[in-house]
C-alpha cells in the first residue's frame, strides 16, 4: 500500500479527510456557521393601541411573520448562493411588562453547500405602539362613499335593513370599515371607507335583495 504524497487535510484542526467544505473539513465548516445574528436581525414592529394590530413598515403582519421574515432575509443576504435551503420556526414568544419589546425563540434549519445545520437562538422584537391608519381613519369620522338604501315607492322593511347592515358588515375585507349607519325615514345611509367597497356592499345587497344600484361620484371632504 502506497501512501499519497499529498494528503488532504483541515488547516484548522488538521484533521486528514478528502471531505473538504470550503477547504474546511465537515466539523470545522459547520463550527464557521452562525446562522442567528441578533444584533443584525433586530425586528421593527408598531402595534395599535385601538385594535391590536401589528405593522411592519406599513403593512399589517405578526410578530411571528415579522420574525421570519428578518430572520431569512438576514440569512439569504450572508449566505447568498452558498444557501440551499432555509427554515426558521417560531419556538416561543416571550412578552416582557410594558409590551414594548418581545424575545422570540427561533430555529432555524439550513442546507449551506449540502451540509445541515440547526441553530436556535433568541431574536429581539421592538414593539412601537401607536394608532393605525385604519383606527385614526375610523375615529375622525373617515368615509369615501355612501350606499343608501332605499326602497321603491314605499319605505324599506326594517328586515330589509338589517339585511343590508350584516351584508355590508359581511363585505369588507382588509383595512375596510364602516364608518357609521345613518338611520332615515326614507332608509339607510352607510357610510364606507372605500369607493371600491361601496360598490361591493351595493352588489351584493342587490344580489339578495333585489332592485338595482346607481353610482353617483361626489367628492367627500
Ligand atoms: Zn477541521
Ligand atoms: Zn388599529
Amino acid at each position: 500500500m502506497t501512501k499519497e504524497k499529498w494528503e488532504k487535510f483541515c488547516p484548522q484542526c488538521g484533521k486528514i479527510t478528502d471531505d473538504l467544505i470550503d477547504s474546511l473539513c465537515r466539523e470545522c465548516f459547520m463550527g464557521t456557521i452562525q446562522l442567528i445574528e441578533p444584533d443584525a436581525m433586530k425586528v421593527r414592529v408598531s402595534m395599535c393601541r385601538k385594535c391590536g394590530a401589528y405593522f411592519r413598515g406599513g403593512e399589517r403582519t405578526s410578530i411571528e411573520d415579522a420574525v421570519v421574515h428578518i430572520v431569512s432575509r438576514e440569512i439569504r443576504r450572508r449566505y447568498r448562493d452558498r444557501l440551499e435551503s432555509c427554515r426558521v420556526e417560531v419556538n416561543q414568544i416571550v412578552r416582557d411588562s410594558g409590551r414594548t419589546r418581545e424575545i422570540v425563540t427561533v430555529t432555524v434549519r439550513a442546507e449551506i453547500r449540502g451540509v445541515t445545520v440547526e441553530q436556535t437562538g433568541e431574536i429581539e422584537v421592538d414593539i412601537k405602539t401607536g394608532t393605525c391608519n385604519r383606527c385614526s381613519r375610523i375615529a375622525g369620522g373617515y368615509y369615501a362613499a355612501i350606499v343608501q338604501i332605499r326602497a321603491q315607492d314605499r319605505y324599506p322593511a326594517d328586515e330589509e335593513l338589517a339585511t343590508a347592515v350584516e351584508i355590508a358588515q359581511a363585505s369588507l375585507s382588509g383595512e375596510e370599515f364602516v364608518t357609521k349607519q345613518q338611520l332615515l325615514k326614507e332608509g339607510l345611509d352607510i357610510y364606507v371607507s372605500s369607493m371600491e367597497c361601496g360598490r361591493r356592499i351595493s352588489r351584493a345587497i342587490v344580489k339578495r335583495l333585489g332592485g338595482n344600484f346607481t353610482e353617483s361620484r361626489r367628492l367627500y371632504g
